[in-house]
């Protein structure tokens, strides 16, 4: 039989909808900026598609309220974010200039921030006048050139006039951390003199303090309510729709392996989402909650590819849906549930939800 008619779009009830605030994004940008100096420039890492909520959107929303600067994992990432904030901002790559790289960096004005003696060859050879930075390796021994070598070729670097020299923090959440100091002492050693635009921290680091901001600081995870911190807001909602409820008697078990069972007389929801949404498989065996209101319900039994299920026993009346990030379980607070960080959990989120955007900053 032919379908004659699909509908654009289900009832908001019906599928799990996850709305982005916008305006929140904005405001942890603002929020993050006035920790730092007045001459101290706040950019945005919208790398991993923005952290999973759409980096298009996000960054047209940050570059409307002030954003200049905007920072990509690979060079692919920065098309999506050059279409949609136009030619005035500028884009650095944090992967620096890959082999077969260069049409790309050129065609969409991308800035590759070049991390090791083999990059700057290949972007002296390739792409000759087109704006780079550079990347130091302070001590984290993952991307960067190391002392050593910049000492070889910072003299003539330098002459060809970068547009960032920056390092990356390895264990900026530990404030009293003795890495910190080694790395920023590093990376004052490599850069003191040099004239350049310089920037070492992330949303970490710019809460260790001035010495730490240089001219330019590139939170992420602050921007997208991940980061515990005064001031910051909420990014994310979630609501995952009860598509049925089981009324079960004690020693009836839940899910795979029957590993839950009820003690007593229960009702028990099952809710459309899994672990394909990025709603992880440690998040069951009783780790995790989900919010009606303010009144918490457990996960309970394992976590399917596509369903939830949860025990709401005492709530008073059955649900239509229920909420798994919400103002009472942020981001942060669900990471720690699953065993992981905020970060696995946005870029886990994954594309079947209904996705809303939210406020006046789109
Ligand atoms: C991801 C990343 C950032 C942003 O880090 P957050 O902790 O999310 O603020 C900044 N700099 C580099 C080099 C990164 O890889």
């Amino acid at each position: 039989m032919p379908l004659t008619h699909v509908p654009a779009k289900r009832s908001a009830m019906a599928q799990a909808t996850l709305s982005i605030d916008l305006d929140a994004v904005v405001a942890n940008r603002q929020a993050l900026d006035a920790v730092s100096g007045a001459h101290v420039e706040t950019a945005a890492v919208v790398k991993a598609d923005a952290y999973g909520l759409g980096a298009a959107k996000v960054a047209k929303a940050l570059q409307k309220s002030g954003a200049r600067t905007f920072f990509v994992a690979v060079a692919e990432e920065g098309i999506a974010v050059r279409k949609s904030i136009g030619p005035t901002a500028r884009i650095f790559v944090f992967a620096g200039h890959m082999k077969g790289d260069a049409d790309i960096l050129k065609q969409f004005d991308l800035i590759p921030l070049l991390n090791s003696t083999d990059q700057i060859l290949r972007q002296r050879q390739t792409l000759p006048g087109h704006g780079f930075g550079i990347q130091l390796d302070t001590g984290m021994n993952r991307l960067g050139i190391k002392e050593a070598d910049w000492r070889q070729v910072a003299a003539s670097v330098l002459d060809d006039a970068p547009a960032l020299l920056m390092s990356h923090l390895a264990s900026a959440e530990i404030k009293d951390s003795p890495a910190n100091s080694a790395q920023l002492a590093n990376f004052r050693r490599m850069t003191d003199g040099s004239g350049v635009m310089r920037s070492l921290a992330a949303s970490d680091g710019i809460a260790l303090g001035p010495e730490f901001h240089f001219d330019m600081t590139r939170p992420g995870i602050g921007l997208y309510g991940g980061l515990q911190a005064d001031g910051l807001r909420p990014v994310v909602r979630l609501s995952l729709p009860v598509i049925q409820v089981h009324r079960l008697k004690p020693g009836d078990a839940v899910g795979y392996g029957g590993v839950w069972q009820a003690s007593a007389p229960a009702r028990v929801a099952t809710l459309s989402a899994g672990y394909a949404d990025g709603l992880l498989r440690s998040l069951g065996g009783g780790n995790a909650q989900v919010y009606d209101g303010d009144v918490t319900c457990p996960v309970v039994g394992r976590v399917s590819m596509d369903l939830l299920t949860v025990d709401v026993s005492h709530l008073p009346h059955s649900p239509e849906m229920l909420e798994i990030l919400c103002p009472a379980q942020g981001v942060d607070k669900l990471a720690r549930a699953a065993g992981t960080i905020p970060y696995e959990i946005l870029t886990s989120l994954g594309g079947r939800y209904d996705r809303r955007y939210l406020g006046a900053s789109q």
